[in-house]
Formats: C-alpha cells, structure tokens, sequence
C-alpha cells in the first residue's frame, strides 16, 4: 500500500483485521526482513506456523505472528521492544489511534478515542499518551537557525472562583489572570521546526538556557518587546522586537519581515487544541502534550498518511510502562 493510500478509508479497510495489521507494522519496522531482538540477527529467522496447546497439556500454544531466529532459536513477535508490547488492545485499533491523532490538527480526546474505538475510557487515555510519547522528539541534532521567534504563552487551569475563600478580596486579587495556569516557550524556526517546553517560570535565565542549546549563534531572535530575553543573553545573535504594546506586529527592516506572528499561530493552534479538546491537562502531563502538537507542526508538510509512518516510526525502542504514566 502506497503511504499517500494511507487515510482513515483504507486503514478500516485494510486493518480491520489483525493479521493485516500486523503484517503491516513488520514491513514498517522491517524493511529488511524480521530483525531478531535477542541477538539482532537480521532475516534470519521463520514464521512459526500457529497452533493451539495439545490436549494432553503437552506441546507449546504458539500465537500468531510469532518468528524464530535461526541464530539464537529464540522466539519474538514484531511487537517485542515497542510500545504495543503487552498490550490486549488490538494493533488494528493503535493503527486507527495513531492516524487519529496524527490527523487531527488539534489533537483528539481520550473520550473521543474511547467511543470510535471502541476501547475502555482508561485504555484510550493509556494508548494516547503512549502515542504521545513517540511523537517526543530527541534532541536537536543541529541547532535551529535562520529567523527565529521565541515567545511563551499560558495554557489550561481555568480559575475556578468558588476554590478561593468568598468575599476574601486579598486573595482574589493577588491571583493574576495566569495564576494556575501553566507556562509554556516555544522556539520556532520561521519555515523549520518548533520545539516547546513547558516551565515553572517564565525566566530569563529559563529562556537563556533554551536559546543556547536549540538556537544558532548566526541566529536573528525576534521576540515581542515584553519578553524576559535581553540583548545580553542572547550573544551574538542579533536581536528584533515588535512592540505589541503600541500595536505594533509586523515592521519591515531592510527587507526583511520582523514579527512573532508565526509563533503566535503556532500558540493558537496549541491553546485551541488544550483548552478546546483537552479541557483539562495536568501539569505533570503538560509536556507529553507538547510533543504532540510540536510533532504535527514540525511534520505539517507531508501528508496525514505520511505523518502518521512518521509517528509510527518512533515506536521502537520506547516503551512507556503503566508505572510511568496514571490518569491525572
Ligand atoms: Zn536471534
């Protein structure tokens, strides 16, 4: 199946059943042929043929999809080592989950996953943030360069009036319009990637340390002029800000177009998908969910099918036990 075939029409087809889909995952993470997790052979291993337990008690109930290694004659599945290891939801439905969130420009709820799939509540919370965790990218490889926005915002934690004493108008004033919420900076790369953190406190020291590791010493840093980010802590990177006070957004210096509106549509994008699709994301969780919007603008050019071979892609060698991850 061509990847551009792969849309939510031809998953269900193709995928409403397990042999398929896992057929499916094995090309995807074997391109070369079935790869031995005990001793990395490479093709080198048979399909076992599926057989119940003989009645008797005696002889092995071998599943589907179970190979052998001719190497070490040890047995393993295509799932060993991944995410989907020890899971009783059917890859069939990760598959869908995977495309549904890799699709959905603002993410998709763990309710919403529960009801098209077909799965408890608990297990589509646990499915999405284990697709989320894939979707975490590694460090920059090579720092962000070129034009580069940097601006934080505030996500989630709606005040509730009624968690405050009543009529006690000391504390209601001391919380400020972002008090419980939570602070989240992002680095852009204008036309290139973002990557968001989410932070206690919007710092400059916070921020300094940020732009050093992900931002280019050849890099221009555009900010709004209520940034933390000073001249000093930015090197020799050249420095421009808009002044969104005197409702300033765009200006043209030389040519060249000075703005965080990029940044800012990227942060609309994000606050529409935490607010609107997730209501409520709990701090401790905050950065899972960055991830996941910072891996669909990052792979906002290639096609839904292509994005989520993308996230797919990531799904080796990282699995997320239960411990590491409770409903919030
Ligand atoms: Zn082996």
């Amino acid at each position: 199946m061509a990847n551009d075939e792969l849309n939510l029409i031809a998953l269900a087809q193709h995928f409403s059943d397990d042999d398929k889909a896992r057929e499916f995952v094995e090309k995807l993470r074997w391109p070369d042929g079935p790869v031995c997790p005990h001793c990395g052979e490479v093709n080198n291993a048979y399909k076992l043929e599926p057989k119940p337990a003989k009645e008797n008690g005696k002889g092995k109930h071998v599943r589907k999809g179970v190979w052998k290694c001719a190497g070490c004659r040890e047995q393993f599945t295509v799932t060993v080592g991944t995410i989907f290891e020890d899971s009783h939801i059917p890859l069939s439905k990760w598959l869908l989950a995977y495309h549904l969130l890799c699709a959905s420009k603002k993410g998709m709820s763990a309710h919403q996953l529960h009801r098209m799939l077909k799965v408890t509540y608990r297990s589509a919370w646990f499915m999405a943030h284990r697709i989320r965790y894939t979707m975490s990218q590694e460090p920059l490889s090579s720092k962000l360069t070129g034009i580069i926005e940097v601006d934080e915002t505030y996500v989630g934690g709606k005040l509730r009036i009624g968690t405050t004493k009543p009529h006690d108008n000391y504390h209601r004033k001391r919380i400020g319009p972002v008090a419980n919420k939570a602070a989240v900076v992002s680095v852009l790369q204008r036309g290139g990637r973002v990557q968001s953190r989410h932070v206690e406190h919007v710092t400059a020291d916070n921020l300094r340390t940020m732009v050093d590791t992900m931002v280019d010493e050849d890099a221009h840093v555009m900010t709004d002029s209520s940034t933390v980010l000073k001249k000093a802590f930015l090197g020799e990177r050249t420095h421009s800000q808009v002044n969104h006070r005197a409702k300033e957004y765009v200006r043209y210096e030389d040519g060249l177009c000075i703005t965080t509106n990029t940044i800012e549509g990227y942060f609309a994008t994000l606050k529409r998908g935490i607010n609107g699709v997730y209501h409520h994301v709990g701090k401790q969780h905050l950065h899972r969910y960055l991830s996941e919007f910072d891996f669909r603008y990052n792979a906002r050019k290639v096609s839904d099918g292509d994005r989520t071979l993308l996230a797919l892609n990531g799904t080796g060698g990282k699995r997320l036990m239960l411990r590491d991850s409770k409903p919030n």
